[in-house]
Protein backbone atom coordinates (compact mmCIF):
# COMPACT_ATOMS: atom_id res chain seq x y z
CA UNK A 1 0.00 0.00 0.00
CA UNK A 2 2.84 2.46 0.57
CA UNK A 3 3.63 2.08 -3.17
CA UNK A 4 1.99 5.89 -3.97
CA UNK A 5 3.93 7.30 -0.48
CA UNK A 6 6.44 9.11 0.44
CA UNK A 7 8.10 7.48 3.68
CA UNK A 8 9.84 10.88 4.46
CA UNK A 9 5.96 12.27 5.16
CA UNK A 10 5.64 9.63 7.50
CA UNK A 11 8.58 10.45 9.53
CA UNK A 12 8.00 13.91 10.35
CA UNK A 13 6.23 15.32 13.19
CA UNK A 14 3.14 16.68 12.94
CA UNK A 15 4.79 20.36 13.20
CA UNK A 16 7.11 19.68 10.54
CA UNK A 17 4.55 17.40 7.67
CA UNK A 18 2.23 20.98 8.28
CA UNK A 19 4.88 23.01 7.37
CA UNK A 20 5.95 20.83 4.44
CA UNK A 21 2.06 21.23 2.92
CA UNK A 22 2.34 25.15 3.64
CA UNK A 23 5.22 25.47 1.15
CA UNK A 24 3.94 22.91 -1.53
CA UNK A 25 0.71 25.42 -1.46
CA UNK A 26 3.03 28.46 -0.98
CA UNK A 27 5.21 27.48 -3.85
CA UNK A 28 1.74 26.95 -6.08
CA UNK A 29 -0.45 29.72 -4.99
CA UNK A 30 2.13 32.57 -3.60
CA UNK A 31 5.17 34.87 -4.61
CA UNK A 32 3.13 36.40 -7.59
CA UNK A 33 1.81 32.52 -8.81
CA UNK A 34 -2.01 32.70 -7.23
CA UNK A 35 -1.81 35.85 -10.28
CA UNK A 36 -1.18 33.19 -13.04
CA UNK A 37 -3.30 30.62 -11.23
CA UNK A 38 -7.02 31.68 -12.53
CA UNK A 39 -9.35 29.67 -9.62
CA UNK A 40 -12.39 31.06 -11.95
CA UNK A 41 -10.47 27.70 -14.19
CA UNK A 42 -10.13 24.08 -13.44
CA UNK A 43 -7.15 24.25 -11.38
CA UNK A 44 -4.72 21.88 -13.15
CA UNK A 45 -3.87 18.70 -12.95
CA UNK A 46 -0.15 18.12 -12.67
CA UNK A 47 -0.20 21.28 -9.74
CA UNK A 48 -2.56 19.45 -7.71
CA UNK A 49 -0.82 16.61 -8.10
CA UNK A 50 2.33 17.99 -6.94
CA UNK A 51 1.00 19.28 -3.53
CA UNK A 52 -0.90 15.72 -3.12
CA UNK A 53 2.56 14.30 -3.11
CA UNK A 54 3.52 16.37 -0.69
CA UNK A 55 1.22 14.71 1.93
CA UNK A 56 -1.72 16.75 1.80
CA UNK A 57 -4.46 13.87 1.81
CA UNK A 58 -2.05 11.30 4.45
CA UNK A 59 -3.67 12.56 7.30
CA UNK A 60 -7.07 11.28 6.05
CA UNK A 61 -5.37 7.96 5.04
CA UNK A 62 -5.58 5.55 8.17
CA UNK A 63 -1.95 4.12 9.12
CA UNK A 64 -2.38 0.56 8.49
CA UNK A 65 -3.02 1.46 4.68
CA UNK A 66 0.34 3.76 4.73
CA UNK A 67 -0.95 6.96 5.98
CA UNK A 68 -0.25 8.92 8.45
CA UNK A 69 -1.01 8.40 12.56
CA UNK A 70 -4.54 8.93 14.01
CA UNK A 71 -4.70 12.90 14.11
CA UNK A 72 -7.30 14.76 13.94
CA UNK A 73 -5.96 17.69 14.14
CA UNK A 74 -3.86 17.04 11.33
CA UNK A 75 -6.91 16.27 9.27
CA UNK A 76 -8.34 19.98 10.67
CA UNK A 77 -5.15 21.67 9.98
CA UNK A 78 -4.85 20.62 6.07
CA UNK A 79 -8.07 21.90 5.09
CA UNK A 80 -7.17 25.03 6.98
CA UNK A 81 -4.56 25.30 5.16
CA UNK A 82 -5.86 24.98 1.98
CA UNK A 83 -8.91 27.51 2.94
CA UNK A 84 -6.04 29.90 3.15
CA UNK A 85 -5.74 29.78 -0.25
CA UNK A 86 -9.57 30.08 -1.42
CA UNK A 87 -12.80 28.12 -1.17
CA UNK A 88 -11.91 26.01 -4.19
CA UNK A 89 -8.80 24.93 -3.21
CA UNK A 90 -9.96 23.56 -0.06
CA UNK A 91 -13.05 22.08 -1.08
CA UNK A 92 -11.34 19.99 -3.36
CA UNK A 93 -9.24 19.08 -0.49
CA UNK A 94 -12.64 17.94 1.39
CA UNK A 95 -13.85 16.14 -1.64
CA UNK A 96 -10.93 13.80 -2.09
CA UNK A 97 -10.36 13.43 1.65
CA UNK A 98 -13.17 13.65 4.08
CA UNK A 99 -15.86 12.26 0.76
CA UNK A 100 -14.37 9.72 -1.10
CA UNK A 101 -11.21 8.52 0.54
CA UNK A 102 -12.48 8.56 4.54
CA UNK A 103 -15.41 6.22 2.74
CA UNK A 104 -13.62 4.51 0.47
CA UNK A 105 -10.94 3.07 3.17
CA UNK A 106 -13.59 2.36 5.91
CA UNK A 107 -16.06 0.19 4.07
CA UNK A 108 -14.25 -1.03 1.18
CA UNK A 109 -12.46 -4.66 0.65
CA UNK A 110 -8.46 -4.28 0.48
CA UNK A 111 -8.70 -4.78 -3.78
CA UNK A 112 -11.64 -1.83 -4.37
CA UNK A 113 -8.96 0.50 -1.54
CA UNK A 114 -6.01 -0.01 -3.66
CA UNK A 115 -7.76 0.36 -6.48
CA UNK A 116 -9.10 3.75 -5.47
CA UNK A 117 -5.88 4.84 -3.52
CA UNK A 118 -4.20 4.81 -6.53
CA UNK A 119 -6.21 6.85 -8.63
CA UNK A 120 -6.33 8.98 -5.79
CA UNK A 121 -2.67 9.44 -4.96
CA UNK A 122 -1.29 8.95 -8.35
CA UNK A 123 -4.30 10.15 -10.57
CA UNK A 124 -7.19 12.71 -10.75
CA UNK A 125 -8.91 11.22 -7.82
CA UNK A 126 -13.06 10.49 -7.52
CA UNK A 127 -16.07 12.56 -6.41
CA UNK A 128 -18.34 11.50 -4.55
CA UNK A 129 -22.06 10.88 -7.01
CA UNK A 130 -25.35 11.37 -3.81
CA UNK A 131 -27.59 13.67 -5.18
CA UNK A 132 -30.04 13.01 -8.20
CA UNK A 133 -31.23 15.86 -10.79
CA UNK A 134 -35.12 14.05 -10.42
CA UNK A 135 -35.26 13.80 -7.15
CA UNK A 136 -34.57 15.49 -3.62
CA UNK A 137 -30.86 15.64 -2.10
CA UNK A 138 -32.04 16.20 1.02
CA UNK A 139 -34.76 13.72 1.26
CA UNK A 140 -32.02 11.44 -1.27
CA UNK A 141 -32.16 8.38 1.14
CA UNK A 142 -35.85 7.64 0.72
CA UNK A 143 -35.62 9.43 -3.25
CA UNK A 144 -32.75 7.92 -4.80
CA UNK A 145 -33.58 5.92 -7.94
CA UNK A 146 -30.50 5.02 -8.89
CA UNK A 147 -30.00 1.39 -8.99
CA UNK A 148 -27.36 -1.31 -9.46
CA UNK A 149 -29.06 -5.65 -10.59
CA UNK A 150 -27.18 -8.35 -11.12
CA UNK A 151 -26.80 -9.62 -14.39
CA UNK A 152 -24.83 -12.97 -12.86
CA UNK A 153 -22.81 -12.95 -10.09
CA UNK A 154 -19.87 -11.62 -11.78
CA UNK A 155 -21.60 -8.69 -13.42
CA UNK A 156 -23.97 -5.92 -12.49
CA UNK A 157 -25.94 -3.56 -14.00
CA UNK A 158 -25.75 0.41 -13.29
CA UNK A 159 -27.99 2.98 -13.86
CA UNK A 160 -27.82 6.55 -12.14
CA UNK A 161 -27.75 9.73 -12.53
CA UNK A 162 -26.01 12.04 -10.75
CA UNK A 163 -25.54 15.66 -10.73
CA UNK A 164 -23.37 18.36 -8.87
CA UNK A 165 -20.86 16.04 -8.30
CA UNK A 166 -17.63 17.69 -7.35
CA UNK A 167 -14.32 16.43 -9.24
CA UNK A 168 -16.85 15.36 -11.92
CA UNK A 169 -14.89 14.18 -14.65
CA UNK A 170 -11.82 12.68 -12.75
CA UNK A 171 -10.47 9.16 -12.61
CA UNK A 172 -13.94 8.08 -10.68
CA UNK A 173 -16.89 8.66 -8.95
CA UNK A 174 -18.06 6.92 -5.43
CA UNK A 175 -21.92 6.64 -6.99
CA UNK A 176 -24.58 6.06 -4.31
CA UNK A 177 -27.26 3.16 -5.60
CA UNK A 178 -29.41 1.32 -4.59
CA UNK A 179 -30.03 -2.84 -4.94
CA UNK A 180 -32.82 -3.68 -7.55
CA UNK A 181 -34.18 -6.89 -7.58
CA UNK A 182 -37.10 -8.67 -8.46
CA UNK A 183 -37.57 -5.25 -10.74
CA UNK A 184 -37.97 -3.61 -7.35
CA UNK A 185 -35.65 -0.54 -5.67
CA UNK A 186 -35.31 -2.22 -2.56
CA UNK A 187 -33.83 -0.20 0.36
CA UNK A 188 -30.08 -1.55 0.10
CA UNK A 189 -28.09 1.17 -0.50
CA UNK A 190 -24.27 0.58 -1.50
CA UNK A 191 -21.29 2.57 -2.99
CA UNK A 192 -20.40 1.44 -6.02
CA UNK A 193 -16.46 2.32 -7.52
CA UNK A 194 -17.17 3.76 -11.33
CA UNK A 195 -14.21 4.71 -13.16
CA UNK A 196 -14.59 7.02 -15.55
CA UNK A 197 -14.99 4.81 -18.89
CA UNK A 198 -18.55 4.04 -17.69
CA UNK A 199 -19.58 7.65 -16.85
CA UNK A 200 -20.97 10.19 -19.58
CA UNK A 201 -21.97 13.93 -18.73
CA UNK A 202 -23.17 16.82 -19.11
CA UNK A 203 -20.84 19.62 -17.81
CA UNK A 204 -22.89 22.02 -15.55
CA UNK A 205 -22.44 25.73 -15.80
CA UNK A 206 -21.49 26.98 -12.18
CA UNK A 207 -21.73 30.57 -10.95
CA UNK A 208 -19.22 29.92 -9.12
CA UNK A 209 -16.51 27.13 -7.72
CA UNK A 210 -15.00 27.11 -10.97
CA UNK A 211 -11.88 25.24 -9.98
CA UNK A 212 -13.79 22.38 -8.96
CA UNK A 213 -15.34 20.55 -11.66
CA UNK A 214 -19.23 20.05 -11.72
CA UNK A 215 -21.32 17.71 -14.00
CA UNK A 216 -24.79 15.52 -14.64
CA UNK A 217 -23.06 12.15 -14.94
CA UNK A 218 -24.81 9.21 -16.24
CA UNK A 219 -24.42 5.81 -15.81
CA UNK A 220 -25.83 3.29 -17.95
CA UNK A 221 -23.69 0.34 -18.15
CA UNK A 222 -22.76 -3.28 -17.63
CA UNK A 223 -19.85 -3.13 -14.75
CA UNK A 224 -17.92 -5.74 -12.50
CA UNK A 225 -19.64 -6.85 -9.12
CA UNK A 226 -16.59 -6.65 -7.10
CA UNK A 227 -17.28 -2.93 -7.27
CA UNK A 228 -19.90 -2.65 -5.24
CA UNK A 229 -18.67 -1.47 -1.73
CA UNK A 230 -21.35 -2.42 0.11
CA UNK A 231 -22.11 -0.31 3.57
CA UNK A 232 -23.17 -3.35 5.45
CA UNK A 233 -23.74 -7.22 5.10
CA UNK A 234 -27.04 -6.10 7.30
CA UNK A 235 -29.57 -4.23 5.04
CA UNK A 236 -31.00 -2.84 7.93
CA UNK A 237 -27.74 -0.99 8.89
CA UNK A 238 -26.94 0.39 5.72
CA UNK A 239 -28.84 3.78 5.76
CA UNK A 240 -27.48 4.44 9.12
CA UNK A 241 -23.71 3.89 7.55
CA UNK A 242 -24.66 6.07 4.78
CA UNK A 243 -25.67 8.46 7.34
CA UNK A 244 -22.60 8.26 9.22
CA UNK A 245 -20.21 9.14 6.11
CA UNK A 246 -22.00 12.51 6.62
CA UNK A 247 -21.79 12.80 10.36
CA UNK A 248 -18.23 12.94 9.86
CA UNK A 249 -17.50 14.93 6.92
CA UNK A 250 -20.19 17.25 8.43
CA UNK A 251 -17.85 17.73 11.71
CA UNK A 252 -14.55 17.76 9.45
CA UNK A 253 -15.91 20.46 7.18
CA UNK A 254 -15.21 23.35 9.98
CA UNK A 255 -11.44 22.47 9.27
CA UNK A 256 -12.40 24.25 6.14
CA UNK A 257 -14.76 26.70 7.05
CA UNK A 258 -12.21 28.07 9.62
CA UNK A 259 -9.24 28.36 6.79
CA UNK A 260 -11.71 30.42 4.38
CA UNK A 261 -12.44 32.63 7.75
CA UNK A 262 -9.12 33.08 7.60
CA UNK A 263 -8.33 33.98 3.92
CA UNK A 264 -11.61 36.68 4.76
CA UNK A 265 -9.51 38.21 7.80
CA UNK A 266 -6.22 37.99 6.09
CA UNK A 267 -7.60 39.77 2.64
CA UNK A 268 -10.20 42.44 4.23
CA UNK A 269 -7.96 44.11 6.62
CA UNK A 270 -5.42 44.81 3.55
CA UNK A 271 -8.81 46.63 1.33
CA UNK A 272 -11.47 47.81 4.08
CA UNK A 273 -11.63 51.84 5.07
CA UNK A 274 -10.88 51.46 8.12
CA UNK A 275 -10.87 55.09 9.09
CA UNK A 276 -14.75 54.91 9.05
CA UNK A 277 -15.96 54.00 12.18
CA UNK A 278 -18.96 51.89 10.61
CA UNK A 279 -16.81 49.53 8.90
CA UNK A 280 -14.22 48.71 11.55
CA UNK A 281 -18.44 47.62 13.43
CA UNK A 282 -18.36 45.54 10.95
CA UNK A 283 -14.66 44.54 11.02
CA UNK A 284 -15.29 43.58 14.59
CA UNK A 285 -18.45 41.57 13.48
CA UNK A 286 -16.20 39.22 10.88
CA UNK A 287 -13.46 39.05 14.24
CA UNK A 288 -16.33 37.56 16.27
CA UNK A 289 -17.63 35.33 13.77
CA UNK A 290 -14.22 34.09 13.45
CA UNK A 291 -14.00 33.77 17.19
CA UNK A 292 -17.11 31.68 16.94
CA UNK A 293 -15.69 29.83 14.41
CA UNK A 294 -12.57 28.32 16.34
CA UNK A 295 -15.08 27.47 19.12
CA UNK A 296 -16.47 24.85 16.68
CA UNK A 297 -12.55 23.86 15.01
CA UNK A 298 -11.21 23.59 18.64
CA UNK A 299 -14.81 20.78 19.05
CA UNK A 300 -13.62 18.99 16.22
CA UNK A 301 -10.10 18.57 16.95
CA UNK A 302 -10.87 17.73 20.65
CA UNK A 303 -13.71 15.43 20.80
CA UNK A 304 -13.52 14.08 16.99
CA UNK A 305 -11.03 11.12 16.26
CA UNK A 306 -10.76 9.18 12.90
CA UNK A 307 -10.37 6.09 14.35
CA UNK A 308 -13.70 6.23 16.35
CA UNK A 309 -17.35 6.22 15.49
CA UNK A 310 -18.91 9.42 15.18
CA UNK A 311 -22.43 7.57 14.94
CA UNK A 312 -23.38 8.95 18.42
CA UNK A 313 -22.66 12.50 16.93
CA UNK A 314 -25.49 13.35 14.38
CA UNK A 315 -26.90 16.50 16.99
CA UNK A 316 -23.38 18.09 17.26
CA UNK A 317 -22.25 17.48 13.31
CA UNK A 318 -25.57 19.47 12.44
CA UNK A 319 -24.37 22.26 14.74
CA UNK A 320 -21.20 22.29 12.97
CA UNK A 321 -22.02 22.30 9.91
CA UNK A 322 -24.91 24.93 10.22
CA UNK A 323 -23.19 27.32 12.34
CA UNK A 324 -19.94 26.71 10.70
CA UNK A 325 -21.53 28.19 6.87
CA UNK A 326 -23.91 30.12 8.35
CA UNK A 327 -21.57 32.26 10.21
CA UNK A 328 -18.49 32.09 7.47
CA UNK A 329 -21.45 33.05 4.94
CA UNK A 330 -22.23 36.18 6.60
CA UNK A 331 -18.70 36.85 7.37
CA UNK A 332 -18.37 36.66 3.23
CA UNK A 333 -20.92 38.71 2.49
CA UNK A 334 -19.80 41.51 4.92
CA UNK A 335 -16.13 41.31 3.45
CA UNK A 336 -18.02 41.78 0.12
CA UNK A 337 -19.80 44.75 1.06
CA UNK A 338 -16.79 46.36 2.82
CA UNK A 339 -15.04 46.38 -0.81
CA UNK A 340 -17.58 48.23 -2.35
CA UNK A 341 -16.99 48.41 -6.37
CA UNK A 342 -13.86 46.25 -6.01
CA UNK A 343 -16.11 43.41 -4.69
CA UNK A 344 -17.46 43.11 -8.19
CA UNK A 345 -14.47 43.28 -10.03
CA UNK A 346 -13.39 39.80 -11.53
CA UNK A 347 -10.29 38.32 -10.28
CA UNK A 348 -9.80 40.61 -6.93
CA UNK A 349 -8.73 37.46 -4.19
CA UNK A 350 -12.13 37.80 -2.56
CA UNK A 351 -14.88 39.34 -5.30
CA UNK A 352 -15.92 35.42 -5.37
CA UNK A 353 -15.69 34.68 -1.73
CA UNK A 354 -19.39 34.63 -0.81
CA UNK A 355 -20.48 33.39 -4.25
CA UNK A 356 -18.31 30.56 -4.00
CA UNK A 357 -19.16 29.76 -0.41
CA UNK A 358 -23.13 29.58 -0.72
CA UNK A 359 -23.37 26.02 -1.63
CA UNK A 360 -22.11 25.10 1.90
CA UNK A 361 -25.00 26.43 2.86
CA UNK A 362 -26.85 23.77 0.66
CA UNK A 363 -24.84 20.95 0.29
CA UNK A 364 -24.14 18.08 2.96
CA UNK A 365 -27.56 18.87 3.92
CA UNK A 366 -29.49 21.91 3.65
CA UNK A 367 -29.13 24.39 6.66
CA UNK A 368 -32.57 24.59 7.47
CA UNK A 369 -33.38 21.10 7.27
CA UNK A 370 -30.32 20.31 9.60
CA UNK A 371 -31.78 22.78 12.19
CA UNK A 372 -34.86 21.12 12.48
CA UNK A 373 -32.98 17.71 12.51
CA UNK A 374 -30.82 19.48 15.67
CA UNK A 375 -34.09 19.66 17.54
CA UNK A 376 -35.44 16.05 16.29
CA UNK A 377 -32.11 14.64 18.17
CA UNK A 378 -32.38 17.08 20.89
CA UNK A 379 -36.07 15.86 21.52
CA UNK A 380 -35.84 11.98 20.92
CA UNK A 381 -33.81 9.95 23.62
CA UNK A 382 -29.74 9.45 22.56
CA UNK A 383 -28.36 5.81 22.16
CA UNK A 384 -26.98 5.73 25.54
CA UNK A 385 -30.50 7.14 27.47
CA UNK A 386 -31.95 4.60 25.47
CA UNK A 387 -29.88 1.89 26.97
CA UNK A 388 -30.46 3.38 30.11
CA UNK A 389 -34.03 3.11 29.45
CA UNK A 390 -35.06 6.78 29.42
CA UNK A 391 -37.80 7.79 27.60
CA UNK A 392 -37.74 11.57 26.48
CA UNK A 393 -41.92 12.90 28.08
CA UNK A 394 -42.90 14.96 25.26
CA UNK A 395 -44.95 17.49 27.97
CA UNK A 396 -41.96 18.68 29.22
CA UNK A 397 -40.25 22.08 28.36
CA UNK A 398 -37.28 22.47 26.32
CA UNK A 399 -35.94 23.79 29.33
CA UNK A 400 -36.59 20.54 31.55
CA UNK A 401 -35.04 18.32 28.58
CA UNK A 402 -31.84 20.85 28.11
CA UNK A 403 -31.28 20.42 31.72
CA UNK A 404 -31.22 16.41 30.92
CA UNK A 405 -29.43 16.05 28.10
CA UNK A 406 -25.89 14.93 28.48
CA UNK A 407 -24.42 16.44 25.46
CA UNK A 408 -25.08 20.23 26.79
CA UNK A 409 -24.79 19.24 30.11
CA UNK A 410 -20.68 18.19 29.14
CA UNK A 411 -20.15 21.68 28.75
CA UNK A 412 -21.34 22.89 32.43
CA UNK A 413 -19.65 25.91 33.58
CA UNK A 414 -20.98 28.13 36.45
CA UNK A 415 -19.73 31.13 34.79
CA UNK A 416 -21.52 30.47 31.20
CA UNK A 417 -24.87 28.69 33.77
CA UNK A 418 -25.08 31.97 35.49
CA UNK A 419 -25.13 33.96 32.31
CA UNK A 420 -27.80 32.27 30.83
CA UNK A 421 -29.75 32.37 33.86
CA UNK A 422 -28.96 35.74 34.37
CA UNK A 423 -30.48 35.50 30.48
CA UNK A 424 -34.13 35.83 31.52
CA UNK A 425 -35.47 35.95 28.01
CA UNK A 426 -33.90 32.69 27.12
CA UNK A 427 -34.47 31.00 29.86
CA UNK A 428 -38.02 32.30 30.02
CA UNK A 429 -38.59 31.07 26.03
CA UNK A 430 -37.45 27.43 27.24
CA UNK A 431 -39.39 27.28 30.24
CA UNK A 432 -42.14 28.61 28.32
CA UNK A 433 -42.66 25.92 25.57
CA UNK A 434 -43.16 21.83 25.75
CA UNK A 435 -41.46 19.72 22.92
CA UNK A 436 -45.29 18.70 21.88
CA UNK A 437 -46.00 21.81 20.94
CA UNK A 438 -43.10 22.42 18.26
CA UNK A 439 -44.22 21.97 14.60
CA UNK A 440 -42.43 21.79 11.55
CA UNK A 441 -41.86 25.31 10.66
CA UNK A 442 -41.19 26.05 14.40
CA UNK A 443 -38.47 23.12 14.48
CA UNK A 444 -36.39 25.07 12.38
CA UNK A 445 -36.38 28.20 14.92
CA UNK A 446 -35.60 25.77 17.73
CA UNK A 447 -32.61 24.27 16.61
CA UNK A 448 -31.00 27.36 15.60
CA UNK A 449 -31.73 28.40 19.14
CA UNK A 450 -30.11 25.10 20.38
CA UNK A 451 -27.61 25.14 17.61
CA UNK A 452 -26.30 28.34 19.39
CA UNK A 453 -26.66 27.97 23.16
CA UNK A 454 -24.21 24.32 22.30
CA UNK A 455 -21.78 26.95 21.33
CA UNK A 456 -22.58 29.61 24.40
CA UNK A 457 -22.32 26.70 26.84
CA UNK A 458 -17.91 26.46 24.88
CA UNK A 459 -17.91 30.11 25.22
CA UNK A 460 -15.04 32.41 27.22
CA UNK A 461 -14.81 35.54 25.61
CA UNK A 462 -17.63 38.38 26.69
CA UNK A 463 -17.96 39.76 23.46
CA UNK A 464 -18.56 36.03 21.73
CA UNK A 465 -21.27 35.43 24.24
CA UNK A 466 -22.61 38.86 23.54
CA UNK A 467 -23.23 38.25 19.78
CA UNK A 468 -24.20 34.65 20.43
CA UNK A 469 -27.13 36.49 22.88
CA UNK A 470 -27.94 38.49 20.18
CA UNK A 471 -28.76 35.72 17.74
CA UNK A 472 -30.34 34.01 20.06
CA UNK A 473 -32.48 37.06 20.83
CA UNK A 474 -33.41 36.99 16.99
CA UNK A 475 -34.00 33.54 16.41
CA UNK A 476 -37.01 33.97 19.78
CA UNK A 477 -38.18 36.53 17.32
CA UNK A 478 -38.69 34.81 14.63
CA UNK A 479 -39.72 32.01 16.53
CA UNK A 480 -42.72 33.85 18.24
CA UNK A 481 -43.56 35.69 14.50
CA UNK A 482 -44.60 32.54 13.08
CA UNK A 483 -46.30 31.90 16.45
C1 LIG B 1 -21.59 23.60 -5.37
C2 LIG B 1 -22.30 22.33 -5.05
C3 LIG B 1 -21.54 21.20 -4.79
C4 LIG B 1 -22.16 19.97 -4.57
N1 LIG B 1 -21.37 18.86 -4.41
C5 LIG B 1 -21.97 17.64 -4.43
C6 LIG B 1 -21.19 16.44 -4.50
O1 LIG B 1 -19.95 16.48 -4.50
N2 LIG B 1 -21.84 15.26 -4.58
C7 LIG B 1 -23.21 15.18 -4.60
O2 LIG B 1 -23.73 14.07 -4.72
N3 LIG B 1 -23.98 16.29 -4.50
C8 LIG B 1 -23.40 17.51 -4.43
N4 LIG B 1 -24.17 18.65 -4.41
C9 LIG B 1 -25.63 18.55 -4.33
C10 LIG B 1 -26.13 18.91 -2.93
O3 LIG B 1 -25.71 17.94 -2.00
C11 LIG B 1 -27.68 19.06 -2.99
O4 LIG B 1 -27.94 20.20 -3.77
C12 LIG B 1 -28.28 19.19 -1.60
O5 LIG B 1 -28.28 17.95 -0.93
C13 LIG B 1 -29.74 19.70 -1.63
O6 LIG B 1 -30.50 18.92 -2.49
P1 LIG B 1 -31.42 19.60 -3.61
O7 LIG B 1 -30.56 20.54 -4.41
O8 LIG B 1 -32.10 18.49 -4.33
O9 LIG B 1 -32.43 20.48 -2.81
P2 LIG B 1 -33.86 20.06 -2.23
O10 LIG B 1 -33.81 18.78 -1.52
O11 LIG B 1 -34.84 20.18 -3.35
O12 LIG B 1 -34.12 21.24 -1.20
C14 LIG B 1 -34.30 22.60 -1.67
C15 LIG B 1 -34.43 23.52 -0.49
O13 LIG B 1 -35.61 23.21 0.24
C16 LIG B 1 -35.39 23.47 1.63
N5 LIG B 1 -35.59 22.23 2.38
C17 LIG B 1 -35.50 20.95 1.95
N6 LIG B 1 -35.80 20.10 2.94
C18 LIG B 1 -36.09 20.83 4.02
C19 LIG B 1 -36.51 20.52 5.36
N7 LIG B 1 -36.69 19.26 5.76
N8 LIG B 1 -36.71 21.55 6.23
C20 LIG B 1 -36.55 22.82 5.83
N9 LIG B 1 -36.18 23.17 4.58
C21 LIG B 1 -35.96 22.19 3.68
C22 LIG B 1 -33.99 24.02 1.78
O14 LIG B 1 -34.01 25.41 1.72
C23 LIG B 1 -33.31 23.47 0.53
O15 LIG B 1 -32.17 24.22 0.17
C24 LIG B 1 -23.57 19.89 -4.57
C25 LIG B 1 -24.34 21.05 -4.77
C26 LIG B 1 -23.72 22.25 -5.01
C27 LIG B 1 -24.57 23.47 -5.28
Amino acid sequence: MNKFINENLLKMNTEEFLSNIKKAFNEVFSNGNIEKINLMKYLSEEKWKNIKKCGLLLPFLPEKFGGRKNNQFEIQEVLRIAGNYGVPITLRTGIEGALVLQPLVEYGNQEQIEKGLEMIFNGEGGGLGITEPNTSGSAIAKEMQSYYEYIDENTIHVKADKYWQGNSQSDFLLVAAKEKKNEKISKIISLILVPREYITYDVLNSEGLKAVRYAVNHIDADIPAKNIIKLSENKANCLREFQNIFIRSRLQLVGMTHGIMEFIIKNIINFARKEIDFVQNELNEIKNTYEISKIMYNYTCNNISPEKSVADKLMEANILKTLATEYTYKAAQIAQKLLGAKGFETGHPISNVAIDFRPFTIFEGPNDMLYAEIYDQFSRATTSEKKDGIRINKNSTIYERFLSDKRFKKFENTFINNIINESNELIKFLKNHTLNEIDQVKKVFVGKILARLFLLLQSESDNVIKFLMRDIRKDIIDFEYNE
